[in-house]
């Protein structure tokens, strides 16, 4: 995921802005608005405030949608510069079987699939911080932590029993990891999202790289159309 930075100076306050070009056969108005306010809902939930430089910048997620058919999309990304531009097909199903962004942390393009709950698992949230250049965390157990677990965390961690499948499974077994949906994107990863922008000499910042590559309905490159 790509994304633009406008830092106001005066005002302390960085805007970060991505849009998502949709398309694919699931593309549709209530997958894509449900993707978009997870998004913006979980990323300005915490009213993050980071450090930037010697200032502390209040941070503000701004998140945007638009559909598009297969050949507006391939037309749009053969000429596509802009760091504002993400796209993401949506699929039933994909050679994965999981909803996964393109090539390496921030790529601008990805391959996601419906059953994952787009919207409503904070597995969208969770894909837009790999593309913000967020890894998972290198911690695995949460737990006495006494908070939700952080968007990055990945399936499998540990944590208090209140977040876990089953409160009442014991840690680590079937029902004693990780529900997806517990987690919360918290002030250090934004932090981290803001350290990641590249600042260009205009003073305008951008997050993530262009890779600009179309995937087929499986999730497979287009060699054809790339
Ligand atoms: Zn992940």
């Amino acid at each position: 995921m790509a994304a633009t930075a406008h830092f106001d100076n005066i005002q302390k306050i960085v805007h970060i802005q991505a849009r998502l070009v949709f398309y694919g056969s699931e593309a549709t108005p209530e997958v894509a608005r449900a993707v978009m306010e997870e998004i913006n809902r979980m990323y300005n939930e915490p009213k993050a405030k980071v450090k930037v430089g010697e200032e502390t910048y209040q941070v503000y997620f701004v998140i945007e949608y638009a559909l598009l058919t297969i050949e507006e999309t391939i037309r749009l990304i053969a000429r596509n510069d802009d760091y504002l531009n993400n796209f993401i097909r949506l699929e039933k199903e994909n050679i994965v079987t999981r909803s996964f962004m393109g090539f390496g942390l921030g790529d601008n393009v990805g391959h996601w699939i419906v059953s994952d709950q787009l919207g409503q698992s904070t597995t969208a949230a969770h894909e837009f911080g790999h593309g913000m250049g967020l890894d998972h965390p290198a911690r695995l157990d949460y737990r006495g932590s006494g908070s939700p677990p952080p968007i990055m965390a990945p399936r499998g961690t540990l944590v208090d029993a209140e977040y876990q499948w089953d409160p009442a499974a014991k840690a680590g077994e079937v029902g004693g990891t990780m529900r997806p949906t517990h987690r919360r994107v918290t002030v250090e990863e934004i932090q981290q999202i803001v350290e990641n922008i590249t600042i260009r000499p205009n003073k305008s910042g951008y997050l993530g790289k262009l890779s600009n590559i179309t995937f087929d309905e499986v999730g497979r490159p287009d060699s054809v159309l790339a």
